[in-house]
This record gives structure tokens, sequence and C-alpha cells, in this order.
């Protein structure tokens, strides 16, 4: 197990900055998910932990060791990449022993570490069968296998469940997280599905152009995104944005959208100019008797909930409400949005007011 800590770490590839000076600290035990885009840098940030690609500066440490220039072989870690090669000419118990027999472990201790990885695992009864006709459930198994048999202090895994079907996805998802819990070992995972980031992650680092955008648990991340970006990329339809010239003068603690004057969640002092004003899709209520309307202009039935985008005053906007309510195009109806759940952003820059 390892506490894993980043500091300002940079890394340029020729003229192009790929990650730019990032921070943040992975404690001990924790999963922990590396989550952007393609090409925001998730994979190189992961890499340079693990000690493939070297910081061109900052420092890396793990356990308290500073290992930024050393190579993964002198860090004591273990890797699941997506496209996850097995040893097509060994059996499952070959793959899976690699890793120790190469180490020079004797053989008696070399089968009774196996077998307790394939308990784990629940591959026991295929430990003797050629790796070649496996299902693909099986062979990421066998993977795993392959990486924690050796006990490291920490698991990189780059998008590890990336080439799987949804349903299957989903089952492997719950069973690596089941795995962590047993195990305990840190683990940093890269994904660009922010819903998987949630579900399975103890944290998350929220990166863009090689910025970390955020960094903490999900529930933060999800309730007080710290800019436009993050609001947006998490959360299904995302965040509302509705745009408008704003001035909060100093105490204040209301916003004019249009002409209809919305309270703000707490005191922003002095902010002006072009504001963003954010709400998520399920923290607006419609309610005929409130001030400001949007026309509906289209709804989507999800089963329990619906989503209705509204035509307004300042954009366009999303509300999720229970399927049982009847709405028809055309319509215009009053929306409240709840002042506790309200983020207001710099429309220049992105950045979230508190
Ligand atoms: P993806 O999910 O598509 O892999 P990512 O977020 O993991 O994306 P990275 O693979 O870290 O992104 O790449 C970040 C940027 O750095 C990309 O623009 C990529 O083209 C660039 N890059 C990565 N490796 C190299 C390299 N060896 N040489 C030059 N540029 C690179």
């Amino acid at each position: 197990m390892a506490q894993i800590r980043i500091e300002n770490v940079r890394k340029e590839f020729g003229p192009f900055t790929a990650v730019q000076s990032s921070s943040f600290t992975i404690e001990d035990g924790e999963f922990f998910m590396l989550l952007g885009p393609s090409g925001c840098g998730k994979t190189t940030t992961l890499r340079m932990m693990a000690g493939l690609d070297l910081p061109t500066s900052g420092q890396i440490y793990i356990d308290g060791e500073e290992v930024g220039q050393k190579p993964a072989s002198q860090r004591d870690i273990a890797f699941v990449f997506q496209m996850f090669a097995l040893y097509p000419h060994m059996n499952v118990r070959g793959n899976i022993s690699y890793p120790l027999k190469s180490q020079g472990m004797k053989s008696s201790a070399v089968k009774k570490q196996v077998e307790e990885v394939a308990e784990i695992l629940g591959i026991t009864d295929i430990l003797d069968r050629p790796v070649g006709g496996l299902s693909g459930g099986d062979r990421q198994r066998v993977a795993l296998g392959r990486a924690i048999v050796r006990d490291p202090k920490a698991f990189f895994m780059d998008e590890p469940l990336g080439a799987l079907d949804a349903e299957f996805r989903e089952h492997m998802s719950e069973e690596l997280r089941a795995l962590h819990d047993r195990m305990g070992a840190t683990t940093v995972y890269v994904t660009h599905d922010q819903l998987e980031a949630m579900q399975m992650g103890d944290k998350i680092v929220v990166m863009n152009h090689g910025v970390v955008e955020q960094f903490g648990v999900p529930q933060d991340i999800y309730d007080w995104p710290a800019t436009k970006f993050v609001a947006q990329f998490i959360g299904s339809p995302p965040m509302n944005f509705l745009d408008f010239d704003g001035m909060i003068g100093t105490g204040g603690t209301e916003v004019r959208l249009n002409d209809v004057i919305l309270p703000v969640p707490k005191s922003i002092e002095g902010a002006n100019g072009k504001l963003t004003f954010g709400i998520r899709p399920e923290h607006v209520t419609l309610d005929d008797s409130a001030a400001y309307r949007g026309r509906v202009i289209a709804t989507e039935y999800l089963g329990t909930t619906q989503i209705v985008t509204f035509d307004t005053p300042n954009g366009l906007l999303k509300a999720r409400v229970a399927s049982h309510e009847v709405i028809n195009t055309g319509q215009a109806i009053g929306l409240r949005f709840d002042p506790r759940t309200i983020t207001l952003f710099d429309a220049t820059h992105g950045g979230a007011l508190r």
C-alpha cells in the first residue's frame, strides 16, 4: 500500500505541454480516478506516476520517497492496460505465475500464491486452460491476476474496461471495486467516462487541456464544480448555463435574470460583468406561480423521469421531472430554482464564484 503525491509536475513533448504544473495527493488505499476528455493529459499523468514517462519538472513521491526520475522497475507497482496482452503460448496458471517466476520465487511458493489469487478472482476452475479460448471477462481476470499476484504497492490502470461492451463493463467495474475493497491497495485509474469515475472513485481529479480543473470526492465535484468545464463534463444531461450581464453589489444576494430577480446561494461581493448562472436539470422545478418562464421545445422520456427542454430568455434549459407530469411542446411554464443549488460562474474565465 502506498501514498502517492505529485508536486508541480509538468510534462512537455517538444514544444507541446501535455501536463501543466499539477499537484495532488492520493492517500494510501484510495481508489483514485484520473478523469477528462481525450487528449487532456490523464494517461501522461498516470505514466509519470508509474515511471513510464519522466516529468519535465516537478516531484513524485511514493510513500514519501522521491521517485520522479526513477524507472517503473524501481517503483514496485503494477499495471493493467486496456489491451491486456496475455502470453498466448501459456495457460492461465503460466500467465499469472510469470511475474513471480521471473523474480526467482520457488515453485511451491508460486503455486500457493497463484492459487490464492485465482480464488479471489473466481478463476480456480480455469487455471489449467489455455488462454486462447477464454471469454473477454476471463481474459480480463487473468490480466488482473497477473497484476495483483506480486502484491505491489499500487496499481495503475489505463481504461482497463474500455474495450468491453456496456453490460459487461458495469459487471467488471463492480468486480474491480470489490477486489480493491478486499485488497485495499492504492489504485490509480484513468477514464474518460464520468459515470464510471463517479461510481468507482473515492476521489477524482478532473483534467482539461493538461490542467487539473478540480480534485476531490465525487459528491463535492458534482455539487460544487470549481469551473464551468467540470460542471459540464460531470452529470448527464450536464449543468444548464444561462448567460446574463450581471451585477451583484457588495453584500448582494440576488441576480437579475431577464426581468426576474433570483436569489443566489451566498453573498458574492462585487461580482459583475458577464456572469453565467448554473443549475443542474434536477434542481429546476416547474411551478406556474414562478415569474421566470420558459417555453417547452422538447421532451425526452427516460422511464421514471423525463428531460424537458425549455427555451428561456437567457438560452436553452433542461429540467429533469417525473415522467407522470403531462407536459406539451409549445406550453409556457414557470421555472423555479432552489438558491442552494445555483452556481454562478465568471463567464470570461469559467471559474465558479464562491
Ligand atoms: P486519451 O484518452 O485519448 O489517451 P489522455 O487524456 O490520456 O487522452 P494523453 O495520452 O496524456 O491524453 O495525451 C495528452 C497530450 O499529449 C495529447 O495531445 C497527446 O497527443 C500528447 N502526447 C502524448 N504522448 C506524447 C508523445 N510521446 N509525444 C508527443 N505528444 C504526446
